[in-house]
């Protein structure tokens, strides 16, 4: 059958991270029209992605990149915007009016462009969770003032918007949260000690970036998801049920007051992800892999062990306290995971200097601005480098 359904088209922020190059192969695989992409400073990659798909603009937040890149362009029309400034000054471009903006930059820097992207008025397709756990119901209401969905990127949360199509919000009971475990699962914290970078890099099921893959090691993730889903999904932490699912082909699930439980399966492939965000409320011809179900033979489900992975249990302590809790949290664990991969801090090290750093700010359950947001972001940050400069570097 032949699929006649043209597509928006689509501006993709962090486009050399692996959200962002798997969104660029969802866009050329359904003939969706790329006009901007943004990066860090990965200048090499963003020009060969601008002219391979002759984008209108190109930022990147490193001012010295943009520089690079703007010589490296010269001979094209291609505008070149800098710092994050110059992100948030393109997103607010319109190049088309449907637009969609994949934003999966990495970590807190990606608030301000989510902030920008939904002021601008366009659609949002999420990667970047770190939006919804620093800043959610700033995030949340201005998506609503502005009559704008988010469309989710993260594998469970859009497990979790297709199974929506089942009922509606009001008839959610709970939602199952499915987690992998990481390549860690089972261990306790002495074992956990010993980790190294090399073996937490490698994860079991998703091809991820380091920050993820960490976080996903630690279920940190995990933790940050169920803050994602309380607000996009506007239901409380205790809704939310967190599964040990090894296989990563149940993304999650929607049980609903009838007790019906509606489930998104799929092989773990982020691309379709990015593909339902971008096509909804259409689907599109698969760009990954059927299902064989008979291959995987069973499924199997477990509580996560919330004593050892003391993280996800904090996340959801964070998010029942509400506030800039989540935002502290997330500034401490960001500190904490550059310092591990430095080779600065031990694995075990994570969980003790995010903890400390949250307990030593109580009073981050009171905000009443973005910019109490973003200073509990800074102040979370020069209290996790104390910590850490106290802890005594590793190497
Ligand atoms: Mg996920």
């Amino acid at each position: 059958m032949i699929n006649n359904t043209v597509y928006p088209s689509v501006s993709i922020l962090g486009s050399t991270g692996s959200v962002g190059e798997q969104a660029i192969d969802v866009a050329r695989c359904n003939g969706i029209r790329v006009n901007c992409l943004s990066a860090n400073r990965n200048v090499d990659r963003v020009e060969a992605q601008a002219r391979a798909l002759r984008v209108k603009a190109c930022a990147m937040a490193d001012r010295d990149a943009a520089k690079t890149l703007q010589i490296r362009l010269a001979d094209t029309e291609i505008k070149v915007y800098a710092g994050m400034e110059g992100i948030c000054e393109m997103v607010a471009q319109f190049y088309d009016e449907n637009e969609v903006v994949v934003n999966s930059v990495i970590g807190e820097a990606g608030l301000r462009p989510t902030l920008a992207i939904l002021s601008a008025g366009k659609r949002l397709a999420l990667a970047n969770k770190e939006s919804l756990v620093c800043a959610g119901e700033f995030v949340m209401k201005l998506a609503e003032a502005k009559k704008l969905d988010i469309l989710p990127v993260d594998s469970e949360h859009s497990a979790i918007f297709q199974a929506l199509r089942s009922g509606s919000q009001k008839e959610i009971k709970r939602i199952l949260l499915t987690a992998s475990g990481g390549p860690f699962y089972g261990m306790k914290r002495d074992g956990l000690s010993e980790i190294t970078v090399e073996r937490a890099l490698a994860h079991p099921t998703w091809n991820m970036g380091a920050k993820i893959t960490i976080d996903s090691a630690t279920l940190m993730n995990k933790g940050f998801e169920v803050i994602e889903a309380v607000h996009l999904f506007n239901v409380v932490p205790e809704q939310i049920e967190v599964l040990v699912h090894r296989e990563s082909i149940m993304h999650s699930a929607i049980e609903y007051i009838d007790n019906s439980v509606i489930a998104q399966m799929s092989v773990p492939d982020m691309r379709l992800c990015v593909q339902y965000a971008l096509t909804h409320p259409h689907r599109a011809e698969a760009v990954i892999p059927p299902l064989d179900l008979t291959a995987v033979g069973k499924l199997t489900f477990a509580h996560p062990d919330t004593e050892t992975f003391v993280l996800l249990q904090a996340a959801i302590d964070a998010i029942r306290v509400g506030g800039a809790v989540p935002a502290v949290l997330n500034a401490a664990n960001e500190v904490a995971v550059s310092a591990f991969l430095e080779k600065r801090l031990d694995f075990v090290g994570i969980f003790d200097i995010v903890t400390q750093t949250v307990n030593a700010l109580p009073d981050a359950s009171r905000i009443y601005s973005m910019e109490d947001i973003f200073a509990f972001d800074g102040a979370a940050r020069s209290l996790a480098n104390e910590f850490l400069a106290k802890r005594g570097a590793i190497c």
